[in-house]
């Protein structure tokens, strides 16, 4: 769901209370291949939704600590406070069910939503919390009724593992806007325990929320597509800004923006950059391939841009102002938000008024459309640019994040670097 996206949460349920709840629970850290027990609290920042939108936000009170809820032990690395420090954690798994497909972890990306949420910065985040949900392994069990997938298999999973199948957005295959949708990570699952993402050994998910990978696209530089390559597809499709010749704007140069400028490549669009890193220029217009760069800090450049363009997909990740973006926007033009920063923006009616602009927003993908992004991205040679780190470099990771020091998305090489300790596989001997 943030999934990754729990920003969701924040965006779309209307919050009556906030209230902070200290659940009593307890974990274990790994250090040098030696578990040693960790008295950690779940510091659980309760939030009360509107039950009538969402019955089920209500987090639970766990009985048994996250190691123990299940009977199958994980590894991951998460977070356990909002200083949004990543260190080892053992947790637990449930058995695969009739409809559930076990895989070992590959590769995971790591998204901006993993940073916002480990940090608690949209107020909804359950500690411990292992984030993670561009997420690519290898199936290691099937439940007796899966019928999509084989053990070997290569799969992905993206910001959803759940959602309730029969409302009108299930119906309509836009799982990410069921009332009832379950976020990869830090979000309650049906049974009542906290899901966990993908920066951790293996996983367990329903079958409807795997995804099936292409035989031609690279695991670890296709992995960041599962969230960012959704999440900027689907709004250049639903917003129609997908046709040849359409007039785009990409802003922040990102995870997510750097997909979407290869997204609009691919679909024929003319993309212009806006981004605050003039650094980025020549590799914004030479690798990236897009049209034109406009150093959004620049009002002489942004002042020359008036009126020009159909689109924009704003994926900026801090505050800032959009005014300026909506003046670049032609009659009829579409301000399309995904980026969720911390704080709201100021919505001013007169520009949207003059030029009957159009600001909207939109949230990663339902299953469907993912498969048809995967495959989309598979034809047409799309990946993201990937700097492929081991989990212990994660913390320094999210220090460049914040600082937009990468080119242009982190992805964890998790199986080489995330392993049960030693202590832990000996007893099993
Ligand atoms: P990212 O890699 O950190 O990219 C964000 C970009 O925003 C930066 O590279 C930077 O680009 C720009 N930026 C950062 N700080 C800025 C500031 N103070 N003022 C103006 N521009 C700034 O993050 P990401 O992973 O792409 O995620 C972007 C946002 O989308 C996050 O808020 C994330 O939670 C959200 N998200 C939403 C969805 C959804 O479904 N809607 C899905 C995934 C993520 P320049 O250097 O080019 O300016
Ligand atoms: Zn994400
Ligand atoms: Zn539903």
């Amino acid at each position: 769901m943030a999934a990754g996206l729990c920003f969701l949460l924040v965006a779309k349920y209307e919050i009556i209370s906030l209230k902070n709840d200290v659940t009593s629970s307890h974990t274990t850290a790994i250090t040098s291949n030696k578990i040693i027990p960790l008295q950690l609290h779940s510091q659980v920042s309760s939030i009360t939704l509107s039950a009538s939108i969402f019955p089920q936000s209500k987090l639970p009170k766990m009985a048994k600590s996250p190691d123990t809820v299940h009977p199958i032990k994980a590894y991951g690395y998460g977070a356990t406070d909002t200083s949004g420090t990543f260190s080892p954690l053992t947790f637990s798994r449930r058995v695969t069910g009739d409809k559930d497909v076990r895989f070992k972890v590959l590769y995971c990306g790591i998204c901006h939503s993993d940073l916002h949420f480990a940090k608690n910065e949209w107020g909804v985040t359950t500690y411990p919390v292992v984030p993670g949900h561009e997420i690519v392994g290898i199936v290691t069990e099937v439940g007796s009724k899966v019928v999509k997938f084989k053990v070997g298999d290569t799969v992905g999973v993206g910001c959803l593992v759940g959602s309730c199948r029969s409302c009108q957005s299930c119906s309509n295959n836009l799982e990410q806007y069921c009332p009832k949708m379950i976020l990869t990570y830090g979000f309650p699952y049906f049974d009542g325990t906290i899901t966990y993402g993908g920066y951790s050994d293996h996983m367990v998910s329903d079958e409807h929320f795997v995804l099936r990978w292409p035989q031609n696209l690279p695991l670890d530089s296709g992995a960041p597509l599962l969230c960012a390559g959704i999440t900027t597809y689907s709004p250049l499709r639903h917003y129609g800004l997908d046709k040849p010749g359409t007039k785009l704007g990409v802003v922040g140069l990102g995870g997510l923006g750097h997909v979407a400028v290869k997204m609009a490549k691919a679909f024929g669009a003319e993309v212009t950059v806006f981004s605050t890193s003039p650094a980025k220029k020549q590799e914004a217009l030479e690798g990236l391939k897009a049209d034109h760069f406009i150093v959004s800090k620049d009002l002489e450049q942004m002042q020359a841009a008036t009126g020009t363009l159909d689109g924009i997909i704003d994926t900026v990740s801090a505050s800032h102002a959009i005014t300026v973006f909506i003046n670049v926007l032609k009659t009829d033009g579409k301000l399309v938000l995904v980026g969720v920063p911390e704080k709201p923006h100021e919505l001013p009616a007169f520009p949207l008024i003059m030029g009957r602009k159009i600001v909207g927003g939109s949230n990663i993908g339902g299953l469907k459309e993912t498969q048809e992004m995967l495959d989309f991205s598979a034809k047409h040679g799309i990946t993201a640019d990937v700097e492929v780190i081991p989990i212990d470099y994660v913390n320094t990771a999210m220090d460049r994040l914040l600082k937009s020091d990468v080119r242009y998305r982190f992805v964890i090489d998790v199986a080489n670097s995330i392993k049960a300790p030693l202590d832990d596989i000996k007893s099993k001997v």
